[in-house]
């Protein structure tokens, strides 16, 4: 007889056997950088709450006051009867923000990526797609039917070259679309976007950028990618995020044109068979438009905290790869040592989690530090002190 769930424990118990399965570690209280976890009074190294607006007190109050207005949930789809004018001024206030003639909300960043991408490309299309992408957009590009490529981390002569083959092989390609994350989330790169929509223009091809780790961190006031780049929306036509990191909230979003706009919410599947996020987020979201626009301290402390940090541990030897951002990788080979570097940390009161294989290659095994505005130097200086106790221990530096 066949066992319709034996499958279940078997390939959970495959990766406990690997060290792969996830083991939950729980936050009780809110997300600051001083949080009980388990427990245990700890310094939270492993957020993407960067300017540490998920307790600004503004976020909290338009949060309180929307749910006491509007209730706590939406009760349809945007398309059916779930469209409030808060989401109408959430969208204003985001294009105005990004400088772009539209923006949209969906539900979270996963599902803008895998709802948009598969409508954007049809099958006599082509996409190329940087192979550190974000998994959303891996989905995003297997739900589409267009023809599939990728080019190599971050190299411009790679895509070109790509994009040349691809347009001897098959002249007809009817669209074409380049994709790219704008920080990549483990290394903490940027993308060189310039010099991406200029590959684009030579062959009348979309771009799209994902720029979750982005916002809020990059460009002027934390608006973003685009505006690191001095580009506009007729050079990268696509213009993806997340309210879940800087903005402290939740919810995905896109700009570009008003034809953008239109045509991505009347295809998006994911946009019109998902409920619409609830007004007390929406609210708060807006308000993290206000602060970003209202009180530039936070991104100017996460860049000050983000280069006193990264200076520190280099200067100790710690090998921090190509990282720009305040994603701060500290790389040291092995998945075993970055998993005892982890775990020593954590005795001593610090949440870091250990990146290995297969999330990087094998031999790129890390602990993957994340800046936020809100951590103190003592605190800093804290970690970088039992960083260099532990790293000679392990004799990582
Ligand atoms: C986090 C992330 C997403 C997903 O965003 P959510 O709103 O959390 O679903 C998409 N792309 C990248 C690059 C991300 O880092």
């Amino acid at each position: 007889m066949r066992d319709p769930t034996g499958f279940l424990s078997i390939e959970y118990q495959e990766l406990v056997d690997k060290a792969l399965d996830w083991r939950l570690k729980t936050i009780q209280g809110p997300s600051e950088p001083v949080a009980i976890v388990d427990g245990k009074e700890v310094l939270i190294l492993c957020s993407n709450n960067y300017l540490g607006l998920t307790t600004h007190p503004k976020l909290k109050e338009a949060a309180i006051q929307a749910t006491r207005k509007y209730g706590v949930g939406s009760g349809a789809v945007r398309a059916i009867s779930g469209t409030m004018d808060l989401h109408m001024e959430l969208e204003k206030r985001l294009a105005k923000f990004k400088g772009s003639e539209a923006s949209l909300t969906y539900p979270t960043g996963f599902q803008a990526n895998s709802g948009l991408i598969p409508q954007l490309v049809g099958d006599q299309d082509l996409i190329i797609s940087d192979e550190l992408n974000h998994g959303s957009i891996i989905d995003g590009v297997r739900l589409s039917r267009g023809e599939r490529t990728v080019y190599k981390h971050n190299d411009m002569n790679d895509l070109a070259r790509v994009i040349n083959e691809a347009e001897k092989r098959i002249p007809q390609y009817k669209r074409i679309l380049i994709i790219t994350d704008g920080v990549f989330s483990m290394d903490g790169d940027i993308t060189h976007l310039d010099q991406v929509a200029k590959i684009g223009a030579e062959h009348g091809a979309m771009v799209y950028v994902d720029d979750a780790h982005g916002e809020g961190v990059l460009g002027e006031g934390g608006r973003g990618i685009l505006s690191h780049f001095h580009l506009d929306h007729k050079r990268v036509h696509i213009e993806m995020g997340t309210f879940s990191k800087a903005y402290g909230t939740v919810g995905g979003h896109i700009s570009g044109s008003e034809d953008l706009v239109k045509f991505a919410l009347n295809k998006s599947r994911t946009w019109l068979l998902s409920s619409s996020p609830p007004p007390p987020v929406v609210a708060s979201t807006i308000a993290a438009i206000d602060v970003l626009e209202k009180e530039p301290q936070h991104v100017k402390d996460l860049w000050a905290n983000t280069r006193y940090f990264k200076k520190a541990v280099e200067d100790l030897g710690f090998n921090t790869g190509v990282s720009q951002t305040p994603i701060i990788p500290l790389i040291v080979g092995e998945s075993y040592v970055a998993k005892a570097l982890a775990n020593k940390l954590y005795e001593r009161n610090i949440f870091v989690v250990p990146i290995v294989f297969p999330m990087v290659s094998r031999d790129k095994a890390r602990i993957r530090v994340q800046m936020s505005a809100n951590l103190r130097k003592q605190q800093l200086d804290d970690v970088i002190s039992k960083l260099e106790s532990i790293g000679k221990e392990l004799k990582i530096i």
